[in-house]
């Protein structure tokens, strides 16, 4: 066995589970339903203005928060949702994608031994960057069919070294959108215990039933939240890695006071595009949720006709069946066996849950795809039998 140099506190979580079903998908042809990135390119528009900056000379390290026009683009946008004016120059940090926000924010507020609650199934990276701030993850378990949030459990998960709540809402892989309910009793609770809520709504602009509520514009909760989003979903640019923090100035602090040694600043002229997305207006996210929308149906039709338990998302580009009609005893034995004599990869929702086990009914699939790319994945389920 060659040596593990790797820290111990990172030895746990081996390759991504997204890697490692990409490349059993190219390995076998297969279509990739597995990791969640489109397959199809974000507006010309939003490339052409990256272009232009970089043309024009943006090319040097952009200020360590970001550079003004973007900024100025996400206050705008997160003014006309919430009504919360924004001041561009303490309350927004742009980060590497929402995966450096999330690190970001978690090395910038934990103290080791810190306690973050964290609704499980989760997105891969919580737990590796809690882990990385020497932190300790609580999960609170939401579960089919509709992955709701118990708030009893995550009273009954608070201790008094809890420090934060950790939000994802479009909930991925669930496909759960935070009610408003959900969110006024979340907003309860870590007022109650003096919380930080994290909240990470990179997925907010693609949801299908009822709304998206961000946290922080719930009474009382602004003071106590830090709000994470990307481009990289509604744009469709996840190779952008533009993301940014959202926080009143001394939670922002928290999160510039990791970011500024981390990455220190984020591509300049890739900053500009951003802010031209943001700039596209309604008519896009029109376009975008109608497409999504089309997408989820088709998919979500054709895996039910199939003989899955479809777990339709109420958001996102991602939906959990229940694979067990088809008789594996694994969510790994599953799509195995899918990547390689069905011809589609999927992702096993293990790495998703502190104890993997507690995943082994589920699979998740991604529909970010253009439609050919759907139904020839469709046409595929038929060599499937349950
Ligand atoms: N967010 C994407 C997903 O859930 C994957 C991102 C990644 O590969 N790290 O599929």
């Amino acid at each position: 066995m060659p040596k593990n140099h790797v820290a111990t506190r990172l030895q746990p979580f081996g390759e991504t589970v997204f890697a490692t079903w990409s490349r059993l998908a190219l390995q076998h042809g297969a279509v990739n339903l597995g990791q969640g990135f489109p397959d199809f390119d974000g507006p010309p528009e939003v490339v052409e203005a990256a272009h232009r900056a970089m043309v024009d000379g943006h090319n040097q390290y952009a200020p360590m928060p970001g550079v003004a026009p973007l900024r100025e683009a996400i206050a705008a946008d997160f003014a006309s949702e919430t009504g919360i004016s924004l001041d561009s120059d303490t309350n927004i940090t742009v980060t590497a994608g929402c995966t450096e926000a999330i690190a970001a924010t978690l090395l910038g507020l934990l103290n080791p031994g810190d306690e973050v609650i964290v609704f499980e199934p989760f997105y891969d990276s919580y737990p590796a960057s809690i882990a990385m701030a020497g932190g300790v993850m609580r999960t609170v378990t939401t579960r089919p069919p509709d992955f709701g949030i118990d708030l009893d459990a995550v009273r009954d998960a608070i201790t008094p070294r809890t420090r934060a709540i950790l939000l994802n809402t479009p909930h991925n892989p669930t496909g759960h959108v935070a009610t408003l309910s959900e969110l006024c009793g979340l907003a309860e609770i870590a007022q109650a215990h003096d919380l930080i809520a994290i909240a990470d709504e990179v997925y907010d602009r693609i949801v299908f039933e009822g709304s998206h509520h961000p946290i922080a514009a719930i009474d009382g909760m602004w003071e106590r939240t830090i709000t994470l989003r990307s481009m990289a979903k509604t744009f469709s640019m996840t190779g952008w890695k533009i993301g940014w923090a959202i926080a009143p100035a001394p939670l922002s602090a928290v999160v510039r006071a990791a970011h500024q040694f981390m990455t220190y600043a984020i591509a300049t002229p890739l900053q500009y595009g951003a802010a031209a997305a943001l700039g596209l207006g309604e008519a896009y996210y029109t376009s975008l949720h109608a497409d999504y929308l089309a997408r989820r149906n088709l998919v979500c039709d054709a895996l039910e006709q199939a003989g899955f338990g479809v777990h339709r998302p109420a958001g996102t580009y991602f939906v959990m069946c229940d694979h067990t009609p088809f008789g594996f005893e694994s969510a790994e034995a599953f799509c195995s066996h899918l990547v390689e004599h069905v011809g589609i990869a999927a992702i096993p929702p293990g790495s998703f849950y502190a104890d993997p086990c507690d995943g082994r009914d589920l699979v998740r699939f991604a529909f970010c795809k253009t439609m050919p790319v759907l139904k020839e994945a469709i046409k595929r389920l038929d060599r499937l039998q349950s």
